[in-house]
């Protein structure tokens, strides 16, 4: 798990490169950094499915449980073709750095398969994720590991996983995930989260900075979950969205993009290359060169680089993706004097949240919307005053002051007992 023989630009040396750099700025001794660098468990299951034509195939799952320091292991499962032990790892471990920024009492975890949800029915993805969870079921539980959404999962699948939890233990417990949907126990403002909270923490820097948010011109890479609510949320408070994009292509309009219209057609599944012609496109890779205030990668990591940080226009980054930005690139953008807005503190909303509905489901609770986003911009603007009092203390990007005060947290909290050691026969 060293950093010797993995490659630095895969997603897990990135992390381990940066907790490296941390050394540098937080009070945290060697040892505490190496145990923070290497996951405590991590699970490679064989997941077989029933097409619905009879034929058995078989997938590669992972849950990664990265540190349960702070509270039980916490983060998302995705479903994709380039799911692999590395990026889970790296996911599991931004999780627990992510929930020691915004200071609430869980760890971190990931979990993920291998698979192109797209080729699979309804039928069959209910079948994979039940088999899934028959195979991690021992390994999570609301006290020990509590998986949520992510990239290609939904609440319907959180709804599933929860259910089939039920059936193998025989005690449904709603708490074992979050971002179900609200009538099996999700919480109101779950699935505007991640969004939510990044938009608290531009505000919080805009404020700062004596800046507004009315009249910048803003570009979305990835118009799902995060992206598509963060493009509704800056067009509401006046900002203008001239570029956004999917995994199908980009658009582009100087005047402002149609964001309720882009919103609901992708709500019906739609794709934007099978849109209609009257909204000019781009190249894919042109949006993040776009010209504009604000940049707001909301899609898959490793988008921003060496190669074409150079060429980002915007001086807000804000990173609702997963690590969308390399190590080198972000280099480049602190020297240009871009601000970015780092993942870690950046879409945390999302586990905030799912926090919250965890609480409110062991609390037999149930909070209204204006109440939970309430309660999580007190969360995201506490957390940014802290990461930027601590960048402004000690001369160093919000990306690097926000792990340092994770890291902290979590070194603070290791437990320090001495490990047994085997009697020497
Ligand atoms: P999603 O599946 O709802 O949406 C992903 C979007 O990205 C889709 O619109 C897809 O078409 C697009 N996309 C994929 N590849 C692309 C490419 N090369 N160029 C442009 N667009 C591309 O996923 P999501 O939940 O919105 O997650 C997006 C990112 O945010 C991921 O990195 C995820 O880890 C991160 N994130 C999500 C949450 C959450 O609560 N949903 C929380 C924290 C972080």
């Amino acid at each position: 798990m060293e950093g010797k023989g993995r490659a630095m630009d895969s997603p897990y040396g990135r992390f381990l490169t940066i907790v490296d750099e941390v050394a540098g700025c937080a009070a945290v001794d060697g040892a505490e950094l190496e145990r923070i660098k290497v996951p405590e468990r991590i699970h490679t299951v064989a997941i077989p499915l029933r097409r619905d034509d009879g034929r058995v195939e078989l997938y590669t799952g992972y849950r990664v449980q990265h540190s349960s320091a702070r509270g039980p292991y916490k983060g998302g499962i995705r479903y994709h073709p380039q799911v692999c032990l590395d990026e889970v790892m790296a996911l599991a471990a931004w999780m627990s750095i992510k929930t020691a920024v915004v200071d609430i009492p869980m760890g971190g975890g990931k979990g993920g398969i291998a698979v192109d949800p797209r080729r699979l029915t309804t039928g069959e993805l209910e079948r994979l994720t039940r088999s899934y969870t028959e195979r991690i079921y021992r390994d999570i539980g609301p006290e020990v590991d509590i998986p949520a959404p992510d990239v290609n999962t939904t609440s319907q699948t959180m709804d599933w996983l929860a259910d089939e939890y039920g059936r193998l233990t025989g005690r449904q417990q709603p708490a074992v995930v979050t971002g179900k949907s609200i009538a099996q126990g999700g919480s109101q403002g779950r699935d505007t989260a991640t969004a939510q909270g990044g938009f608290d923490v531009l505000q919080a820097v805009l404020a700062d900075r004596g800046e507004q948010l009315a009249g910048m011109r803003v570009a979305i890479q990835g118009f799902g979950n995060a992206g598509a609510t963060a493009a509704r949320l800056v067009s509401e408070a006046g900002a203008r969205v001239v570029a956004v994009s999917d995994s199908s292509a980009a658009l582009v309009d100087e005047r402002g993009l149609p964001v309720q219209r882009l919103v609901h057609y992708k709500a019906e599944g739609g794709r934007f290359a099978d849109l209609d012609d009257s909204i000019r496109r781009i190249d894919q890779e042109a949006l993040l060169g776009w010209e504009v205030d604000i940049l707001i990668p909301a899609a898959l990591e490793g988008q921003i680089t060496a190669q074409n940080a150079g060429a980002i226009t915007g001086r807000y980054v804000v990173e609702l993706a997963n690590g969308p930005t390399t190590p080198e690139a972000d280099g480049v953008l602190e020297r240009r004097g871009v601000t970015v807005l780092p993942d870690i503190l950046a879409n945390a909303g999302g586990v905030v949240v799912s926090y919250f509905e965890w609480l409110q489901n062991r609390q037999n609770e149930r909070w209204s919307r204006e109440d939970v986003n309430r309660r999580l911009g007190e969360v995201m603007e506490r957390a940014y005053a802290r990461v930027a009092r601590t960048a402004a203390e000690q001369t160093v990007s919000l990306r690097l002051a926000a792990y340092c005060v994770a890291v902290q947290r979590i070194a603070a909290a290791l437990p320090h007992r001495e490990p047994r050691l085997l009697l020497e026969v």
